[in-house]
């Protein structure tokens, strides 16, 4: 099994900037011509040029590692046939077939053009040029890099990690995805756990308040002056710090759950689809906390850290499961974090609640309220340091 793990270029020399950003405009040339092939294709009804017609078309004419160059080839196929499917199966979409040209385009390397050597990993730039090397300390088992552009040069590695065979156990959980509890989980071991998304929602909040203030002093400006510029930088600089904190705590936050049930020796987990939730409208500080609650990424991180440690993992509508009683079916709408029925008397935990009457939906049997519960933050804010742990890089 594979992950990508992300490493961030900083306090990269001028010279070696400045051969990140060729090589990537050099891609963009790549690409703009396997376009440029598939459009003249398309205006003249000839045959679409298909992989090999464009391997063949792009070969030994730019400056790149001809593996780099196949790949983009590559990827303008997938894109082609993913636009083919979708312009049949959802014509309301519109989608176009590429058409603009590109300034820019992420390098890739597959893994056997990349030499991993002790404290640096060497890209290669194909023959008669000089490598890309960078200082950095990459795992063993490191496959395929990516030269991608967000807010500054990042290079995704390909790792391989290890899949467990098993799964922990054979007992069951549901997880109830929220915005103030990121994840209340209950399993039929009379076990639950709750961890915590204020951290998250603080952050977001506190990135909501900086752009305010900047794009104020941004409209005094003049567009694209000098003043206009170093607001926009440090806009950047922001957003992209609080980006990489909010990340960090949700793969924090998603492997509490992770290791919580495989400590409850879990085999099948239910994850309820919030979907629906966040169309209504509650005014507008509450539609924006909404609009900015990732649970996709909550439900994706989940999948694949179960799918590494064996649990199997399986999400559905969560319809109904916060308004019923989970002992008496009495519906009503909650009110505060504490859910209280009228006609049994239970008051529990309101997200805890959520999570036990998805047992019924995802696997045909209640569960009593948990006997322990465990509350938990997602662990400590990343620290700014680590963002800066690369060592200044030369190219050979
Ligand atoms: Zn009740």
């Amino acid at each position: 099994m594979q992950t990508v793990r992300i490493y961030r270029l900083t306090y990269l020399s001028p010279i070696l900037f400045g051969h990140l950003k060729a090589a990537q405009m050099e891609a963009a040339q790549v690409w703009n011509q396997c376009c440029e092939l598939h459009k003249q294709a398309r205006t003249t009804h000839s045959k679409w040029p298909g992989q090999n017609e464009l391997q063949q078309a792009t070969k030994g004419r730019f400056a790149l590692h001809s593996q780099s160059v196949q790949m983009i080839a590559h990827a303008f196929v997938a894109t082609i046939d993913a636009t083919r499917q979708l312009r049949a199966t959802h014509p309301k979409m519109r989608m176009k077939y590429p058409y603009k040209t590109k300034r820019f385009y992420p390098v890739h390397w597959p893994a056997q053009a990349v030499s991993v050597e002790r404290g640096r990993v060497v890209l290669p730039m194909g023959r008669g040029r000089a490598s890309i090397v960078l200082h950095l300390d990459l795992p063993e088992h490191s496959g395929a890099c990516t030269l991608v552009w967000n807010r500054g040069f990042e290079l995704h590695v390909c790792i391989e990690v290890p899949q467990a065979k098993h799964a922990p156990g054979t007992n069951k959980a549901t997880v109830d995805l929220g915005e103030v509890h990121l994840a209340a989980v209950t399993t039929n071991t009379g076990a639950a756990l709750v961890v915590s998304g204020r951290g998250i929602r603080s952050l977001k909040r506190q990135r909501n308040m900086r752009h305010r203030q900047l794009a104020r002093k941004q409209a005094r400006c003049q567009k694209y002056s000098r003043r206009w510029k170093k607001l926009q930088r440090a806009k950047n600089k922001m957003a992209g710090r609080i980006e990489r904190r909010v990340r960090d705590l949700r793969h924090k936050a998603t492997r509490r759950v992770i290791a919580f049930c495989k400590e409850q020796q879990v085999g099948t987990l239910f994850i309820g689809n919030p979907h629906g939730v966040r169309n209504e409208n509650k005014g507008r500080h509450h539609n924006q906390r909404m609009a900015q609650w990732e649970y996709g990424k909550d439900k994706q991180y989940l999948h694949e850290k179960c799918a590494q440690v064996g649990i199997v993992c399986f999400s559905g509508s969560e319809r109904g499961t916060s308004s019923h009683c989970p002992r008496c079916d009495w519906k009503k709408k909650p009110k505060g974090r504490n859910w209280t029925c009228r006609r049994c008397g239970f008051v529990g935990h309101r997200d805890i609640v959520g999570s036990m009457n998805m047992h019924p939906i995802a696997f045909g049997s209640r569960i009593a309220y948990p006997t322990s519960l465990t509350y938990r933050r997602p662990g400590p804010l990343r620290d700014r340091r680590q963002d800066k742990e690369l060592l200044p890089s030369g190219t050979s």
